[in-house]
């Protein structure tokens, strides 16, 4: 099997979840030893980067940078209320491409791959799939 839906529980509006481990494992099950895995989120408040796995402030300079590049504004004409998350799910994206060497994936040193919530908390899904 090359692809696979995985779930994400967030537990607040705004967060950076780890999902290598969970990636990573699905890799190693797939027996590719070279190829590229996408990572697809599949949806509008929500997305996917690539940042440091070491040292857990970054993931939170990261939010608390998004929301001072993108506060909610009462001029938003969404009314679902939530404008603010669509805009900074486009920004950062929905999805990442990651080559698979020897098996494994090939990240820097420091690189871990989360999950970006925006408008939590919810069930989320990551669609993996590996070519
Ligand atoms: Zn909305």
């Amino acid at each position: 099997m090359k692809t696979k839906k995985i779930t994400v529980r967030t537990s607040r509006r705004e967060e950076l979840i780890d999902i290598t481990g969970e990636i990573l494992a699905f890799v190693r099950k797939s027996g590719v030893n070279d190829g590229k895995i996408t990572i697809f989120i599949p949806h509008t408040t929500a997305a996917v980067t690539i940042n440091e796995n070491a040292d857990p402030t970054v993931q939170s300079d990261i939010t608390f940078t998004l929301n001072k590049l993108v506060p909610k504004l009462p001029e938003y004409h969404h009314l679902e209320g939530n404008s603010d998350a669509h805009v900074k799910s486009s920004i950062i994206g929905c999805s990442q491409d990651i080559f698979i060497t020897d098996g494994s994936l090939l990240l820097g040193t420091w690189q871990g791959i989360y999950f970006c919530e925006f408008d939590g908390p919810r069930n989320r899904t990551a669609i993996l799939r590996i070519d």
